[in-house]
């Protein structure tokens, strides 16, 4: 008896059930942890260029009230249905509790190609996919952010509308905006120089210096291009990357800098170079020492787990590996080291929240201060999963999961039915 359904959320729910198991949950408290609080469908309509009008649906799913307001990205795609948003609220979830942020999971997106709008249809869909949402969020409710498809424009026009409707300007109602409209510094690049930063805490365990090693990146958005752009800078050998539009590969080595500045002028990869082109479907495949899947769910199934050849798995994408490939991987635990997503990419909603406090502060920090508290608790998170893995000889993201997945039952637990 659910509304949620689908293969993203049949991961989240398997992950659950695992983790579930392991820490001895009642069979009765499960449905209250897992299934979320709340959701929202909307209709979105908006005018066209050519005058016509169309109907877009938008979801907002808050998944637990328990721990303060709700948080979490806001996803422009045509994947986006109730089932997968909800997987993310899910994973938010268990990723805010893991880094010991105040806030319950959520997530919220559009069923669009936002790459088939113009400017000003994706302006007019934004602002009312907003003001559809104005009765169910609020600063200390729920909190948007970017995602997949959206960015710092998007994030600027949200706030607009709910700002308009308060009739003040209140910053505080979303994060990731542009800086000179109360963003905070450092929140673009968060992801995915936190997902680098937890790459090089890895090296470090493996005693290997990041200058030589080579690196493989899936997807050229706000996180993998980040990701990069932090590995380059150490010396790190990006041989191949892809997006939904092309896919290279060269084991000598390609120029990170070149293909930044290329996506920076095109928005996507294809037509950087015809000689590099490369099998997509290959590419996470391909021997290298770091593997970043920084794009879409379940790239990495049962079969290409069996068949990689990276020896850290940076997951900056939500949800990459399927709940069948990690049971491969688990078996692979001395080849492959695993940062799991509500580790790896944990960075951006950590800089979300410093977001927050300064926007409810009116009080800023400088791009040093938010990257040294960022690292502090991605440092910290990062230790305490690694000590639970030693401590219940688990895998990494059984460990994450089952730090994030106690602290919000205990919680509840302490709290009571209502939240
Ligand atoms: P984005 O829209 O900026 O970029 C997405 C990238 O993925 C683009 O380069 C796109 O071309 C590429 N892509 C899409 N489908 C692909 C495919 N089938 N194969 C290869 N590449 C493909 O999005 P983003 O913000 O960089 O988000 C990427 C991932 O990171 C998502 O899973 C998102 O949920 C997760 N994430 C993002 C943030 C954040 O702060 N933006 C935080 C945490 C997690």
């Amino acid at each position: 008896m659910t509304i949620y359904s689908g293969p993203v959320f049949e991961m989240a729910r398997q992950q659950f059930q695992v983790i579930a198991d392991h820490l001895e949950i009642p069979r009765d408290e499960r449905d209250r942890l897992l299934y979320p609080k709340r959701a929202v469908v909307v209709s979105c309509p908006i005018h066209l260029d050519d005058g016509k009008l169309a109907v877009f649906q938008g979801y907002r799913v808050q998944h637990h009230l328990t721990l303060g307001p709700t948080k979490g990205g806001t996803r422009f795609a045509l994947s986006v249905d109730i089932g997968e948003v909800a997987a993310l609220a899910i994973w938010m979830s268990w990723k805010c509790a893991l880094a010991g942020l105040p806030y319950g999971g959520a997530k919220g997106g559009v069923t669009v190609d936002p790459r088939a709008l113009s400017p000003r249809e994706l302006e007019n869909l934004s602002r009312r996919y907003m003001q559809e949402m104005i009765p169910f969020v609020g600063p200390h409710t729920d909190v948007m952010a970017p995602d997949m498809g959206t960015n710092e424009q998007v994030m600027a026009w949200f706030m607009d509308t709910y700002s308009m409707y308060q009739g003040r300007t209140v910053t505080e109602i979303v994060t990731g905006k542009p800086v000179a409209s109360g963003g905070t510094e450092g929140r673009r690049e968060a992801t995915g120089r936190g997902a680098a930063f937890l790459i090089g805490r890895v090296l470090e365990r493996l005693k290997t210096q990041p200058a030589g090693t080579t690196a493989i990146v899936q997807g050229f958005g706000n996180v993998g291009s980040h990701t990069v752009e932090t590995l380059a800078n150490w010396g790190v050998k990006l041989i191949g990357v892809s997006d939904h539009t092309a896919c290279y590969f060269d084991p000598r080595g390609l120029d990170t800098e070149a293909l930044l500045k290329h996506a920076q002028k095109h928005g996507v990869l294809a037509g950087f170079s015809n000689q590099l082109s490369f099998d997509a479907r290959e590419l996470l495949v391909q021997k290298c020492d770091i593997l970043v899947p920084a794009a879409v769910e379940r790239v990495i199934d049962a079969s290409v787990a069996a068949r990689l050849q990276c020896r850290v798995l940076a997951e900056a994408a939500n949800g990459p590996t399927t709940p069948d490939a990690d049971e491969v991987l688990d078996r692979r635990r001395d080849e492959i080291f695993v940062i799991p997503d509500i580790l790896c990419n944990a960075g951006g909603v950590v800089v979300s929240y410093f977001e927050w406090v300064q926007d409810l502060q009116q009080f800023f920090w400088d791009e040093a201060e938010v990257m040294s508290k960022l690292y502090h608790v991605l440092d910290r998170a990062f230790m305490q999963v690694m000590r639970r893995v030693e401590h219940d000889g688990i895998s990494h993201r059984n460990a994450a999961m089952a730090i994030g997945v106690e602290k919000v039952r205990s919680a509840k637990n302490t709290r009571g039915l209502f939240p």
